[in-house]
């Protein structure tokens, strides 16, 4: 099997505004690839933004991974996934742009590789029977939603049937987080798994000290507490905390997961898809997990849909977020039903795009 051709894209989801500690927008973005074959068969791939750099990534693939891949079979994924690692993009970017374009890529031969073998992604990768994946919900604790609005959204989430919800921090003034997450634990109860998300805003201190406050209200995790490159900080407030820390959706290789995890600075081990170099990646990194006993709890820069192949045939992966911005994107979108992901049946990596989707949200 040859790849005869190779079109990048991006299509843009509306969603209702949201905002987290330094991100806001309106839009998630999915810059991606279909990537053809001589067999007749179409892979899709694709990554996650929040509309921004999109541009960047679709470039990256159009302008230097293209070439690499006509001509190549995309059974190859491992050979291909080396060549495309040590491009002549790796000069000016080993993180970020660069590693969610080859994601997205990487995707796209994955799903043409299950779609061949007839098989959900899933069950390509080893998973023996369908399943029930268990996952908590992120949507209803947006940082710019009123304290009335997010316990409002709370009990929307535990009405669906989620025993865990995920809320967001990093108020100016974190005696304010403090209240809101005092309000969340009080309308919630005892039972309900609470992650708290600071999307890496706190500074050292403030994560000792809020940190250690917040635990009153016996979080499952603290997630990105710190900017992501400062692991010497990160080691110090998970000797510090009861609290696990949580984080990863800002790790682009295995190499930044290697070390965190050998610094015992992450507990919960986020690792997302879209971020890291693919599923290719994705698969070490989870393996590396193993290596230490930690729970893999992706990310979700893919909205479920690829990763829930992922969770379903990793032993050591418990759970999955949701977050259900691109249900109607997809031809088969995944499908939660009181807070649980049912694996799906159709074969390919869950990533097809509907024709009527694409043709109204994608940007030219
Ligand atoms: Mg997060």
């Amino acid at each position: 099997m040859k790849i005869t051709k190779v079109e990048p894209f991006i299509v843009h989801c509306p969603i209702s505004e949201i905002a987290d500690s330094f991100n806001q927008t309106a839009v998630y973005g999915m810059p991606g690839v279909f990537i053809e074959t001589d067999a007749g068969i179409i892979g899709t791939g694709y990554t996650g933004t929040l509309g921004n750099g999109d541009d960047l990534i679709r470039d990256a693939i159009e302008r230097y991974y293209a070439s690499v891949l006509l001509g190549q079979d995309p059974f190859n994924v491992k050979k291909i996934w080396h060549e495309l690692f040590w491009s002549k993009l790796h000069w000016v970017g080993r993180a970020g742009v660069a590693t969610m374009a080859q994601a997205a890529v990487d995707i796209a031969l994955w799903d043409i590789m299950a779609r061949v073998a007839e098989k959900p992604l899933w069950q390509l990768l080893g998973g023996d029977k369908p399943k029930q994946i268990k996952s908590y919900n992120t949507h209803g604790g947006w940082l710019n939603k009123s304290v009335e609005e997010l316990l409002t959204d709370m009990k929307w989430c535990i009405d669906q049937g989620w025993t865990g919800v995920k809320m967001k921090v990093g108020k100016s003034n974190p005696r304010e987080d403090y209240e809101r997450v005092r309000a969340v634990r009080k309308a919630i109860g005892p039972d309900i798994d609470l992650m708290i998300d600071v999307n890496q805003t706190w500074d050292f201190n403030t994560a000792m000290t809020w940190g250690k406050r917040l635990e009153e209200f016996t979080p499952m995790w603290l997630e990105e507490p710190m900017h992501p490159d400062d692991i010497r900080s990160h080691r110090l407030l998970a000797q510090e905390l009861n609290t696990p820390i949580a984080l990863g959706e800002h790790l682009y290789t295995k190499f930044a997961f290697r070390d965190y995890i050998e610094q015992q600075a992450v507990e919960y081990v986020q690792v997302d898809v879209t971020r890291v170099a693919g599923i290719t990646e994705w698969l070490q990194v989870a393996g590396l997990a193993a290596c230490y006993n930690l729970p893999v709890v992706p990310h979700i820069g893919d909205m479920m849909q690829i990763q829930q192949h992922l969770v379903a045939a990793t032993p050591n992966a418990p759970m999955l977020e949701c977050i259900p911005w691109a249900v109607d994107a997809f031809v088969h979108p995944v499908t939660v039903k009181e807070g649980f992901i049912q694996t799906p049946q159709e074969p390919g990596a869950g990533t097809a795009i509907r024709a009527d989707f694409l043709a109204k949200h994608r940007v030219r």
